[in-house]
């Protein structure tokens, strides 16, 4: 099957600038979660294909793209995020129908996508090296050089954010590059390689291998030819790929989620932080790794802050992707099972307001209504576990060190923020939130192409987004000179 009009095969491995079937010959379903049905077929890649791909980039090292110049990619990578948004309808609409999310939120997701190469793009000749004094008669410099082969693993969330700000990054840094998918939504992957390729990126620079993690991804992540692996998807794989990694040690930039919390102090402004505070927990229906799925709230503004965010999940609609509402349906069965389990675990709580499915969502959808749960107990699953749905927990709490001990008390660090007007507050509480982002009086849920983005903790390791990216999809040579 070839999807119109992007001339893409999902059923097939796109390898060396060509699509190529399988070596297995297997495909698997491509599950559409708005309605249950089968999309389309995609391929059921494994090691054999995984060997290819990294043998294309490797060649593409030695090749046409190995040669050019960071000037010259910067220009590339500008070229093809104009071309990203020349497809804006059509690939908004090919991720909306394979991940579920409403169109509007897919549209953004393509305006990112071609906003990082946009930013990796003007970034690839800015990567400097410095000189470093040393002894009397030498010349010291450290140059920045690329890894070589990068394997990217990426989940089914944001597909096209994740490949502008991890692809983007190593293109930038002359890596050559070989994208594993997700096996739930893997659409956007192959027409981005296709519209790449379109639009001049020379044969074996970016490969993309649909498949099973399991399979094409754990082929991946073990292979020898592949010098660093940026994975993001859940905490379990990602311990798997750091072990994995570790055989042949090479570099793992890891991003596994979060159970991110927003702060809400008595001086805050509840009107502004309203929006903040529900979009950041119900986008993309929870399923975003830096979502904040905890609301800790002073006991001052405590009620005042719970009856606003019900008043608003109150008006929460979740339908199909192409109905373009608040939520859509969960990326599949499985995801939504997952969520309904936590859910369950919540009868205990009390739930203070759930959203809508709409009565047009077809019966064989993924959905799942938004939660809102108060007064949890900061120990409870619901409050400890990253739940990946649209579901949120608000926390009462005291005074600013029950505020801080709470926030810090799971095993996750990824985004937080705090909200107040007490600015000698905001600085002590940027200091005191463990967290590789840390919002004051505004919460970043996915966005941000310049700010540099990742975890500590559970959350993972490494850095993506902004400039520091590039350093991680690159490595340092020092080169001391004698010359007397
Ligand atoms: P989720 O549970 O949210 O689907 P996963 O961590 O399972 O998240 O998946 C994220 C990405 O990791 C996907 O591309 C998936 O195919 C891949 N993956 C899953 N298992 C493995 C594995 N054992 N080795 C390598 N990649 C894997």
């Amino acid at each position: 099957m070839t999807l119109r009009p992007m001339n893409i095969d999902p059923g097939k491995c796109f390898i060396a600038g060509a699509w190529v079937d399988p070596v297995g010959g297997d495909v698997l379903p491509l599950l559409n979660p708005s309605d249950g049905s089968t999309l389309c077929e995609i391929a059921r890649g494994t090691a054999q294909d995984i060997d290819a791909a990294v043998a294309a980039a490797d060649r593409a090292l030695g090749g046409d793209w190995g040669r050019l110049t960071a000037a010259e990619r910067g220009r590339l990578l500008a070229k093809i995020g104009h071309a990203v948004l020349d497809h804006v309808e059509t690939l908004a609409e090919l991720e909306a129908m394979d991940v579920g999310k409403p169109l509007t939120q897919a549209r953004a997701d393509v305006v990112a996508l071609a906003r990082y190469l946009e930013f990796y793009g003007g970034a690839a000749d800015k990567i400097h090296g410095e000189t470093i004094p040393y002894l009397d008669g030498y010349t010291v410099y450290t140059l920045r050089a690329r890894h070589g082969v990068t394997g990217h693993i990426i989940p089914w969330n944001y597909p096209m954010q994740i490949i502008g700000r991890s692809v983007g990054a190593a293109l930038a840094m002359g890596n050559a590059c070989v994208l594993k998918p997700a096996e739930e939504a893997c659409l956007t992957a192959l027409a981005f390689a296709q519209i790449a390729h379109a639009a001049g990126l020379p044969e074996g620079a970016l490969n993309v291998v649909p498949g099973l993690g399991a399979e094409a991804g754990a082929a991946l992540a073990a292979h020898q030819g592949v010098h660093h692996i940026s994975f993001t998807g859940s905490v379990g794989v990602g311990k798997l790929i750091q072990q994995t990694a570790g055989n042949n040690v090479v570099p793992v930039t890891l991003e596994l989620g979060g159970k991110s919390p927003q702060v809400v102090f008595d001086d805050a402004d509840i009107t502004g932080a309203r929006p903040f505070l529900v979009n950041a927990g119900i986008q993309n229906a929870g399923q975003t790794c830096s979502a904040s799925s905890r609301i800790l709230v002073q006991r001052g503004v405590y009620d005042q802050v719970v009856t606003a965010m019900a008043a608003a999940y109150d008006e929460l609609r979740a339908g199909p992707a192409l109905s373009d509402l608040d939520l859509g349906p969960l990326v599949s069965p499985r995801q939504r099972e997952i969520v309904e389990g936590f859910i369950a675990k919540g009868r205990d709580l009390s739930c203070v307001a759930r959203g809508q499915i709409v009565a047009e969502a077809p019966a064989g959808g993924a959905y799942v209504a938004p939660h809102l749960f108060a007064d949890v107990p900061a120990e409870h699953t619901l409050a400890q576990d990253e739940i990946f749905g649209p579901v949120q927990v608000v926390i009462p709490f005291d005074d600013e060190a029950e505020a801080v001990a709470i926030a810090n008390g799971t095993d996750f660090g990824l985004v937080a923020s705090c909200w107040t007007e007490n600015g000698a507050r905001q600085m002590r509480m940027a200091k005191a939130l463990r967290a590789g982002q840390v919002f004051i009086n505004n919460y970043g849920a996915g966005g941000g192409v310049e700010l540099p983005f990742g975890g500590t903790g559970l959350s993972g390791h490494g850095r993506e987004k902004g400039f520091e990216a590039l350093y991680g999809f690159s490595t340092l040579k020092t080169v001391a000179a004698r010359h007397g």
